[in-house]
């Protein structure tokens, strides 16, 4: 059995109280769990005090995005390096967001999958499709081609130790859910495009979640599917109480 990974993706939002306080009110409720890890993605600023709050706790910190360069002329970036120094465990890579607004690549997203296993951090390297793309029928080929790229030149080993997550762009903030069918459906290819690479054995292992408008509402249904194994969460993981009610939904 998989474990389920719920993760809140906080995205450009909070300032450095709002997010103390709702770790302070989180962590101490999140209980060890053998079947859900949880995981707050926080701006860069607020990371380094939201480790040291969420120590002795359950509850994960991951960065949202980072260079993949150890450090150097980068006016503006954050390397991994300095990520791993302050207890981060994770990191975003890709989301669609930073490849619509930032440029980033897929070679760009390749780069900091390496790196991010180079320095000992959890890459959660995310992948979806466009409204235009799934009209046209080219999600799966899509998809399948974003997740290739990702992982090009990776030992299998570590491949199995990413999380994947899928979201479809024209779910993202917009209330409009894959149905939890459709959002199996490519977990599911995500889940043989791996296996083709590597092993069944090493893809029966890999955590690929769902993101997109996942809320308390939704969640049990998403996660009740045999190839999702967890969520991405935006919107949703902003209040603690539901924050709360989506781990909970992982045991
Ligand atoms: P959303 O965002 O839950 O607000 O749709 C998900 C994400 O972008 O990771």
């Amino acid at each position: 059995m998989r474990k389920k990974v719920i993760a809140g993706n906080w995205k450009m939002n909070k300032t450095l109280s709002e997010a103390t306080q709702f770790v302070e009110e989180v962590a101490p409720k999140l209980e060890q769990s053998e079947q859900v890890d949880a995981i707050i993605c926080a701006p860069f600023t607020q990371l380094a005090t939201l480790v040291e709050k969420a120590k002795n706790t359950p509850l994960q910190i991951s960065a949202q995005n980072m260079h993949y360069e150890e450090s150097g002329a980068f006016t503006g970036e954050v390397s991994p390096v300095m990520l791993k120094d302050i207890g981060v465990t994770h990191v975003i890579i890709g989301h669609s967001e930073r490849r619509q607004y930032f440029s980033e690549t897929d070679e760009t997203v390749n780069k900091k999958v390496h790196a991010a296993f180079e320095h000992g951090l959890t890459p959660i390297v995310c992948v979806g499709e466009s409204l235009e793309q799934r009209q046209a029928n080219e999600t799966k080929s899509f998809v399948t081609s974003q997740v290739e790229k990702a992982i090009a030149g990776l030992d299998e080993a570590l491949v199995a130790q990413m999380i994947i997550a899928y979201e479809p762009i024209w779910a993202i903030g917009t209330g409009k859910t894959a149905t939890s069918k459709e959002a199996n459906e490519v977990c599911q290819h995500i889940r043989q495009t791996i296996e083709e690479q590597t092993s069944k054995e090493l893809a029966d292992k890999i955590i690929i979640q769902y993101g997109g408008s996942v809320k308390p509402a939704n969640v049990d249904e998403l996660l009740a599917q045999s190839d999702i194994d967890g969520a991405l969460v935006g919107g949703a993981s902003l209040e603690a109480p539901s924050f709360i009610q989506l781990v909970e939904a992982g045991k």
